[in-house]
């Protein structure tokens, strides 16, 4: 199989290709193409080690440039497409949506449309072969009420954020693609992620790195938010068992299936970084919580129903939070130089009620 995997100089994309060559034989994986266009949250530091393999190629593009996709399409005879490239920072997208509507509906458009063509240019048998997985949100699904059960597949979109209108409106093109043309697409709405070399920007790096520089630790609102953490490798395994055995046309939601609210997942890093790396005062990590002016449309509850996964693909996420915590805690503390390559190409995030609004 030879796989092009858009966005995969970011955070989920490179795990993603580290994650098939390590877990799957070459027979399996003949080739991976990663095309990014290397967006701030991309970065060539993410896919180093994968460029010494003769099977890895990295190709700078943006997933705009139809006629760029569709040449790499053709001359490498791509047997699947993962498609990870997104604007995907929700509070970048509060201040800036252009850019997300850019990438996220106009991109994912365009590469369907290159993907459609090459795909008609395909025999019978490589085009029964091949597979498109649209990589998606829990986001779309807006905000669940407390008392409500997770959402199933099929449940009713409600964005809140520019960020998840984005990706809400990506998802209907993809399934329309396949319903309308019969493209052999599938997606998967995953819950947040955490793990090695995802951005500082993002919740659990922003306060492993603030908490070990003593810088304060800031909570939106009351920090009741609840979020459903996955470890990264869990949500690679869960789209390689998509890619290999999901159905066409179908949805599937890839979660832990436990929320946390935030502030009890800042308290655990916090306790996890008492223990690793107490601090030289004495004083808990846990004292450096601050409560900051909540995100606008901050959705109180995300939860997804992970029952098909379970049920039709016999896959479940395997690491538990504290475990996975401690390993990105330990990844970050050891690659301080990667912390200070991404954050020299650009990081002027608002984080306190600095957004625009009417
Ligand atoms: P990321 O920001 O780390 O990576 C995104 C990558 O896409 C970057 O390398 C960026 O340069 C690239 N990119 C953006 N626009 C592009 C374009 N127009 N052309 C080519 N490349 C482009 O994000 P991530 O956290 O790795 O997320 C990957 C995907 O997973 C996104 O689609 C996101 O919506 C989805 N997702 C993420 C999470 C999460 O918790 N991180 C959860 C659910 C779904």
């Amino acid at each position: 199989m030879k796989i092009l995997v858009t966005g995969g100089a970011g955070f989920i994309g490179s795990n993603f290709c580290e994650y098939c060559f390590s877990n799957e034989p070459s027979s399996i994986v003949e080739k991976i193409i990663v095309i990014d266009k290397l967006g701030y949250s991309g970065s060539i530091e993410n896919i180093k080690e994968l460029q010494k393999r003769d099977n890895f190629v990295f190709i700078q593009a943006d997933i705009c440039d139809q006629e760029l996709i569709s040449n790499i399409l053709f001359e490498e005879k791509i047997n699947a497409i993962i498609h990870f490239a997104a604007e995907s920072h929700v509070d970048r997208s509060i201040d800036n949506p252009e850019i997300f509507v850019q990438s996220n509906v106009l991109g994912t458009f365009k590469l369907l449309e290159s993907s459609f063509h090459y795909v008609t240019s395909l025999s019978r048998k490589e085009r029964d072969k091949f597979r498109f997985v649209h990589i998606s949100t829990d986001e779309v699904y807006g905000s669940i009420p407390l008392e409500a059960p997770p959402v199933k597949e099929g449940g009713v979109y409600d964005p809140s954020s520019p960020y998840s209108a984005s990706k809400a409106a990506s998802d209907h093109f993809v399934l329309a693609y396949h319903k309308t043309y019969g493209f052999p697409a599938m997606v998967t709405h995953s819950s947040n992620n955490y793990g090695p070399r995802q951005h500082p920007e993002k919740m659990i790096p922003h306060m492993i790195c603030n908490a070990l520089e003593e810088k304060e630790l800031p909570v939106y609102g009351k920090g009741l938010n609840i979020r459903d953490w996955i470890y990264v490798d869990d949500h690679c395994a869960g789209i390689w068992k998509v890619l290999n055995r999901g159905r066409l046309g179908e949805v599937y939601h890839i979660a832990k299936g436990r929320g946390v609210t935030n502030l009890e997942l800042v308290q655990k890093i916090c306790s996890q970084l008492d223990e690793l790396f107490p601090r030289s005062s004495g004083r808990k990590y846990a004292e450096l919580i601050r409560f900051v002016t909540d995100r606008p449309g901050h959705d109180l509850r995300y939860a997804i129903d992970v029952a098909k996964m379970k049920n039709e693909l016999g896959w479940e996420a395997q690491v538990e939070l504290e475990e996975g915590l401690q390993k990105t805690i330990l990844w970050y503390v050891q690659h301080k130089d990667w912390i200070r390559s991404v954050l020299d190409r650009g990081y002027l995030l608002k984080r306190q009620g600095l957004y625009r609004s009417v």
